[in-house]
């Protein structure tokens, strides 16, 4: 890596442990050799003072690349929107061409909203996933989506066909794959038991959705019925665990939470998209009460924007409105600190990720300082100052001490 220094002066907003978002006035964030060097007071000699707002990269752990392109565009309800807009689109990505020229569109847009690190649900086609990562910067992680049947015959693949081929990858490479079956509709009993164990036996995380809608959930209860619940049927294939984040969770029953919680299993908590979708609110005083782990993500496509800005003032809006107290401050932790720790528990080059810390990798973006007394207030402003156009909120972002070049549209 090339040794670059650079000194970042602005307030400076971050989450460095649990419950614990400060805001420093006027400070220095040194960036060297793709790490954060410091976070400390400006020194003479320091560039002068400006009225940016630097806040950790965002870290987003539910998102669909092959989306990026189609985000927002589309709505209605989960079922028919897969079926009539999302698995044509997919389609398309057997062409490798498409797939890196989608890839490369994707990552720098994502970069351009301030997201520098997350996980990714890619095409149905491991080549187009293995693409990705040689486009994408470390700290980003996919694999491509498993669909065995109720889909079209394109998209289609044995699960067993997908996982050999996956275990074939060189472990380097490997390490960097996810196992991503697309939800229990789409795998047979046997598929999804085999991904369960292709997860633990090679180290790997998994990926997946749980209990999105209604239709779906009635869909899954006609297609399982031995399993007692939504979350059983994952239960039963082995897909539960610390290693594996489960997107949604709007409608469970306490007994599934509590099996969500015992298990360590991470929900992706999406509210753009469950607003978008008309899918209902995820119950997360109800998550919080059962102690399951949960992070906040965009689920482009479905969710409307790649900014996690929005997803964050989603959050607010959604719970507040229904009496549920939430802060801005766990939003921003949610968002950043939280998934960041989940990803470098699987890579030691990622310590700190999603953290303004001495040692983190070098992810930051500036905003213009919307002002306030303090961290919950100021992230309040930004909110609101970013509205609706969150995804162009981000003046500079820097990915691994590089500035990225801020592509709009
Ligand atoms: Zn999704």
């Amino acid at each position: 890596m090339i040794a670059t220094r650079q000194l970042l002066r602005g307030d400076v907003l971050t989450a460095p442990r649990s419950g614990d978002v400060r805001l420093l006035r006027d400070h220095v964030v040194v960036l060297a050799d793709g790490r954060i060097d410091a976070v400390r007071p400006p020194q003479t000699g320091d560039p002068t003072a400006s009225d940016l707002l630097l806040l950790p990269g965002f870290v987003d752990l539910h998102c669909h690349w092959p989306q990026g392109h189609v985000r927002g565009r589309f709505s209605g309800a989960l079922l028919p929107w897969l079926r009539t807009h999302i698995w044509p689109a997919e389609a398309k990505f057997d062409v490798s061409a498409v797939a890196t020229q989608r890839a490369a569109s994707f990552v720098a847009e994502l970069l351009s909203c301030g997201t520098t690190a997350g996980m990714f649900f890619g095409p149905p086609f491991l080549e187009a996933s293995r693409r990705f990562l040689t486009i994408a910067p470390a700290g980003m992680i996919d694999g491509p989506a498993i669909m065995e049947t109720n889909c079209p015959t394109e998209l289609q693949q044995p699960a067993s066909d997908v996982l050999k081929a996956l275990q074939a990858v060189p472990p380097g490479e490997r390490a960097r794959l996810v196992v991503s079956p697309r939800f229990a509709p789409n795998l047979t009993r046997e598929g999804l038991a085999g991904c369960g164990k292709m997860a633990r036996d090679l180290g790997l995380p998994a990926q997946s959705h749980l209990s999105e809608n209604t239709d779906e959930i009635a869909w899954v209860q006609a297609l399982y019925p031995e399993a007692s619940s939504y979350t059983d049927v994952y239960d039963r294939a082995g897909l539960l665990g610390p290693h594996v984040v489960l997107a949604h969770g709007v409608h469970l029953s306490d007994t599934e939470l509590a099996r969500l919680a015992e298990t360590g299993t991470i929900v992706a908590h999406c509210p753009t998209s469950n607003a978008a979708l008309g899918s209902g609110r995820m119950p997360v005083e109800r998550l919080n009460a059962a102690e399951v782990p949960w992070v906040l993500a965009t689920d482009v496509g479905a969710g409307p924007q790649l900014s996690q800005l929005h997803v964050m003032a989603e959050f607010i809006a959604q719970h507040e409105q229904a009496g549920v107290t939430v802060t801005a401050c766990e939003a921003l932790d949610r968002a950043t600190r939280v998934p960041g720790t989940w990803l470098a528990e699987r890579d030691d080059n990622l310590v700190g990720l999603g953290t303004l810390t001495e040692g983190a990798p070098g992810h930051v973006v500036a905003v213009r300082s919307p002002g306030g007394q303090s961290a919950e207030d100021t992230l309040r402003n930004l909110f609101a100052a970013a509205a609706p156009a969150y995804e162009t909120a981000a003046q500079q972002v820097w990915c691994w001490g590089e500035p990225v070049q801020i592509g709009r549209g």
